[in-house]
Order: C-alpha cells, then structure tokens, then sequence
C-alpha cells in the first residue's frame, strides 16, 4: 500500500511549471504580438510613454496586461509600497473575499494566468475542493504573482500628484516618489484608481464636530488594537461595517454596537444576480433610461453583507445590532460620544463609520486641472421621477473607450486621452472596472479601444510604413512564364444587331 495517499495526477505541479505553461500558452497565441508602434523620442525633454496607468490594483494590473497583448507598453504609477496595492493586505478586513473562487478575475482567458491554477499548482486539486473562498491575503499574493510573472512595469511608492491635459496630443504627470519630484508626458492616462479612486470616503455631516481621535472610516487604516476596552459604534451594516466590528470585537472592544439605519438587512446580492454575460458585453450600448435602471435598482437594493462575515460579529455576546438607528446627531462629551437616534442615545467612546464612497474630482488635488470640466450624468441626463441617485448623478459620463467626456466642448482639449477605468466607470460602462468577475472584459475592451484610437491617431506613420515594407513572399522563380501566344486573326466586323434585340435590351458584345 503507497504511503502517499495522493495521486500523482493530483499533486501540486509548482509555480516553476505553471509558469513555464504559461509562457508556451503565451507564445502560442502570439503575445506579444510584434513591435508596431511607433518610437517615441523625449518630447520637451520628458520621457513620453504611450500610456500611463495610475494605480497598480487589480485594475490596473489587468489593464497594463491587456495593453502589452496588444504590443502596447504601458508603465504604471502607484503610490503604495511594492506587494502592497489596493485595499487587501492593507485596509480590508474581511477573512476571505465575497467572490465565488470560480471567478476568472484578470485571468484575460488564459486558464493558466487563473487564481486556480496557482492555487492548484501550490497546494493541489484536493485542496482546491476543499476550499470555501479564497482568503484575503492570499488573493493579494495571487495579484502579487501576476504582476511578477507578466512583467507588468509598475513603479511603486510614486504618487501622480497632478494629471494636466495639454492639448497637444499629450498629458502630463507630476509625480513624486521618495528619489523626489518629476514629469512624465502619456499619449493616453488610464485612471485605475480603485473604489474610491475619483472621490474618497462619504463622511456624514455629524463628525464634523468631532475630534479626529474619536472616529475612523471603514477604510482608513485604523489600529485596532487601540479600541480594547472601549465602546465602539460602528454606522452601516455593509460589508465593511461587518468587517470594522469583527475586527474590533476580536481586538477586545468592551462592546460594538451597529447603528443601522434600515429596519432589517437586506438578503438578496442584486448585483450577482446582475451579471450575466448579456449586461457585461451590452450594458454599454443601453439607452440611458435602461443603464440608470439597472444601477439605481441595485443601489437602491443594497447589498447585504456577506453571510461568513455577518457571523464573525453575532458569535459575539457583546454586539448589538441595532436596526432603525438612523444617526441624527452626535455630541462629544468630555471623552463621551453622545449619539442621537430614533430609537434613542448610544454613549460610546469610538465610532467607525462605513458609509462608503463618493465621486469628488475636486477632493482629489491631484484632479484640480481637471475636476471643473469632467461631464458627468447629472450635466445631461435627468432620472425619471422617484429614481434620484447621488452616486450615479456625479459618475463621469465615458465614451466606448471609457474616456472623460468635456463638460462644456473645446473647456479642455485632451480631456479625452484620459481614461477611467475604476468602479465610477460602472454607471457608463457596466461592473466591468473594478470588481473580480468581469475585470478581464473590461481590460480587453479599454486595451483594444486604445490600439484603435492609437492607429488612427498614428495613421500616416502606418501608411509609411506600408509603403517601406518590403517582406517579398515570392521571389519569381516559382513559376514559368508562358510563352506568348502567336498572333491572334483580327476579330471579324462588328455588325449592328438587329433592332428588335436592341429593344429587348440585348447589347452587342
Ligand atoms: C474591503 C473590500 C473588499 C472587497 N471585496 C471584493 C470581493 O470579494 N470581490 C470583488 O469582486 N470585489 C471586491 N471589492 C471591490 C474591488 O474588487 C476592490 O475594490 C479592488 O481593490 C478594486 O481594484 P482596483 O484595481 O480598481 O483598485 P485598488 O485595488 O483600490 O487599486 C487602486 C490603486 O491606485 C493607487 N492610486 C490611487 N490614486 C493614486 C495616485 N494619485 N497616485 C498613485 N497611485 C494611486 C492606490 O494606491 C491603489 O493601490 C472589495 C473592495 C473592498 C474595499
């Protein structure tokens, strides 16, 4: 009787063999393609890239992949620490994702560039069945991967301070990264700047009065261990409303208590049942009426937390949720929260509001040049009566190749070699810019937009080269000229037909 219970077959190959299958699936289908774009020489003294990704998540990973299919070099900018992009091995809470761990994410239909098959190659099938959902940090580790094993350029702790359209066919960053400040010029920008990557938090009204000390959002990052003992309030009931009292509870909180304002918790996820094939490919081409629909309808849905996470608060004696608990005010007293709602006053020593995001270009500094003359839905779409939605009022209205649209025309030449490609994009384009199941749609559509307006743009260049190209495929020793044929008899007079022929529309030959 073998020893090892596992069949060969089942055994984890490693990521020296995974990789080695992917470089031969790669070669296979021809990727990169060859060089076809044009060289750029330093413009003004500045680098110019083809296309600059800001943000380095998800999104952008997958966008800067895409583009290089397309043999177009992308370089993309970051302002976290290597290994450390995006939410989730650094403000994100929850043990494992929401997702299905079937999902394909930025796999870009390359089954050996999916989460599964670096998971398969590690820990082998059987391991894979037993898994429930992938945890967090090793779907960053998956990401980290990824970057490593495509070659994706992306230069990390360098903030993109300032995005300026210029007009000439050109955009200009500032950047600054710990070697100090710079530029750099991009034909295109793809804005890959995750959830809040237009905005930042949606801070209610009533922590204005409040010392900084006393509150955090959801998505700061927020030392935990600093609320042992204490009484901490937390606002919302979403996911990471669940994922702020978990983690406050296992870190000792003397008690939680959730204030939601809603009667009860919503069950239904509408924006899974949402994404079916037909909305990621065609929620684009819908009429403005139909695309409001949908989003405001999942909006005004809400999605309910996580089932797993929504249990690691109520395993816990000391929460309370506390539902009808709409925040009407808070008062600080002495080192006191006083926290009025319907259903009474909370006193608390520590409140986390999870309120999610908001579109805000001007909150951006980055965005300042900008920000007066992005269009967005509200500047000329109205909703229908009884469908008002702030979020989807400020989201920018994109063109196909999810670019900024101007506000007013001719307000800022260039506004359109911007693209953005972070989950504000939704409203325009479907969930195809942020969230793990259609990543790799969206990155294909954007990187196959951006070779087109690329060629156009570059056209005469192209032509040129067409006209240079000179790769003879016969040499004309293939064949054998005939000899020419001996001098063919004159063709006999042309007689006139007779006239009832040219009336029946017989022409003489
Ligand atoms: C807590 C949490 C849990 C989630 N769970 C799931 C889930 O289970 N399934 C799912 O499908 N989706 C989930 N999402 C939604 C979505 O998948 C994530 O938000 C994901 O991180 C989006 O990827 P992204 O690349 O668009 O943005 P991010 O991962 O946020 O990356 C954006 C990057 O842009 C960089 N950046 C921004 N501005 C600049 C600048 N000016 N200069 C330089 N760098 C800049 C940031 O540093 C950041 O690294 C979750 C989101 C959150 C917040």
């Amino acid at each position: 009787m073998t020893k090892n219970p596992v069949a060969p077959s089942l055994r984890p190959s490693g990521l020296a063999t995974l990789e080695m299958r992917l470089a031969q699936d790669r070669e296979w289908l021809g990727w990169p393609p060859a060089a076809w774009m044009p060289q750029r020489p330093l413009h003004e003294g500045l680098s110019t890239l083809d296309v600059a990704i800001i943000g380095g998540g998800q999104a952008g990973l997958a966008a800067a992949a895409a583009l290089g299919r397309q043999g177009i070099r992308a370089v993309v900018f970051d302002r976290a620490p290597a290994d450390f992009e995006g939410p989730w091995a650094t403000t994100a809470r929850m043990e494992t994702l929401r997702s299905p761990k079937e999902l394909t994410g930025p796999a870009l239909g390359l089954p050996a560039l999916t989460f599964r098959a670096w998971f398969e190659a590690q820990f082998g099938a059987p391991a894979w069945v037993a898994l429930d959902k992938i945890p967090r940090v090793q779907w960053m580790d998956y990401l980290r991967w990824y970057r490593r094993v495509l070659s994706v350029d992306v230069r990390n702790e360098t903030a993109v301070t300032a995005v300026v359209p210029r007009g000439d066919g050109m955009v200009l960053l500032a950047l600054r990264s710990p070697q100090g400040d710079s530029q750099v010029l991009a034909r295109r920008v793809v804005l890959a700047t995750g959830r809040d990557g237009l905005g930042g938090p949606a801070l209610p009204g009533f922590l204005r009065q409040l010392d900084r000390s006393k509150w955090a959002h959801s998505s700061d990052v927020i030392d935990y261990g600093r609320l042992a003992g204490l009484r901490v309030g937390v606002v919302g009931a979403g996911s990471s409303a669940m994922d702020s009292a978990a983690t406050a509870l296992e870190s000792g909180a003397q008690s939680v208590d959730l204030l939601i304002r809603r009667d009860d918790l919503p069950r239904i996820n509408k924006a899974k049942g949402a994404g079916v094939p037909g909305l990621t490919h065609g929620h684009f081409d819908l009429p403005d009426e139909l695309k409001w629909r949908v989003r405001h309808y999942i909006n005004a849905s809400s999605v309910p937390p996580p089932h797993g996470s929504t249990l690691r608060v109520s395993r816990h004696p000391n929460v309370r949720f506390n539902f009808g608990c709409r925040v009407d005010g808070v008062r600080q007293d002495g080192s006191d929260l006083r926290v009025t709602t319907p259903k009474g006053e909370f006193v608390l020593d520590f409140l986390i509001v999870s309120t999610g995001f908001m579109i805000d270009w001007h909150a951006r500094p980055e965005y300042a040049s900008i920000a007066p003359h992005v269009r967005a839905w509200s500047d000329r779409f109205s909703p229908p009566a009884g469908q008002h939605d702030q979020e989807l009022a400020d989201s920018p209205d994109l063109g196909p190749i999810f670019e900024l649209g101007e506000k007013t025309p001719g307000g800022c030449p260039g506004l359109d070699r911007i693209h953005c490609f972070n989950y504000p994009a939704t409203l325009s384009h479907g969930a195809v810019s942020g969230d793990i199941p259609a990543i790799s749609d969206g990155a294909q559509r954007l990187a196959v937009g951006i070779a087109s307006l690329f060629y156009q743009e570059d056209f005469e260049y192209h032509y040129g080269r067409l006209e240079a190209f000179d790769l003879a495929e016969l040499a004309g020793t293939e064949w054998v000229r005939a000899p020419a044929p001996p001098l063919a008899p004159p063709p006999p007079l042309a007689l006139a037909p007779p006239a009832g022929d040219v009336a029946r529309g017989v022409q003489p030959t």
